[in-house]
């Protein structure tokens, strides 16, 4: 996984919980690129969009003229990780990002899906452009069942080493 860290969070605490929630996908999660950024509001969310590159600009700031290309494995997807505030618990935070991250990797293990003509791109045509009322989409309501499959299968306790490092990490850099 090729991880673009915006938060305070340390990078090998956000990398086992993308990781783990993304084997709980059928997502091939090593050349997939991800961006994680800090938000202000109390949830975590996160949006996946069909690429074989990502420009840099869209990653971390560069120099106009010194645009770069990283290449993507089907797509990437960013994500927010949530700021801590008193009424929130860390845990809670911890695993609504995992919860997140599973998400955003259904989607990335659709579009690894469409790359090798499993299924049709049609699906997703609207993608990028104006969209419908997420949650109505079709490709919206797969990742939500997957999501809410992996989770019923126990995805979180049994990760719950790498969801719990990441609560510390949060209540760490909340403390400032
Ligand atoms: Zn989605």
């Amino acid at each position: 996984m090729k991880l673009y860290n915006k938060t305070k969070v340390a990078p090998d605490i956000l990398d086992a919980v993308l990781v783990a929630a993304g084997r709980c996908t059928k997502a091939r999660t090593t050349g997939a690129v991800v961006k994680v950024t800090q938000g202000h509001r109390a949830c975590s969310s996160g949006y996946a969009k069909r690429a074989n590159f990502v420009n840099t600009w869209h990653l971390r700031r560069v120099r106009k003229w010194k645009e770069e290309r990283v290449n993507t494995d089907g797509g990437y997807f960013s994500i927010v990780l949530p700021q801590r505030f008193s009424t929130w618990d860390a845990l809670d935070l911890a695993v609504s990002f995992f919860q997140v991250a599973i998400h955003e990797w259904v989607h990335i293990a659709d579009f690894q899906a469409m790359s090798r003509g499993e299924f049709r791109a049609f699906d997703y045509a609207r993608a990028g452009s104006r969209r419908r009322k997420h949650d109505t989409r079709p490709e919206e309501l797969r990742a939500i069942d997957t999501t809410d499959a992996a989770l019923e299968r126990g995805a979180v306790s049994r990760n719950q080493d790498a969801i719990i490092a990441l609560a510390l990490e949060i209540e760490r850099v909340s403390r400032g």
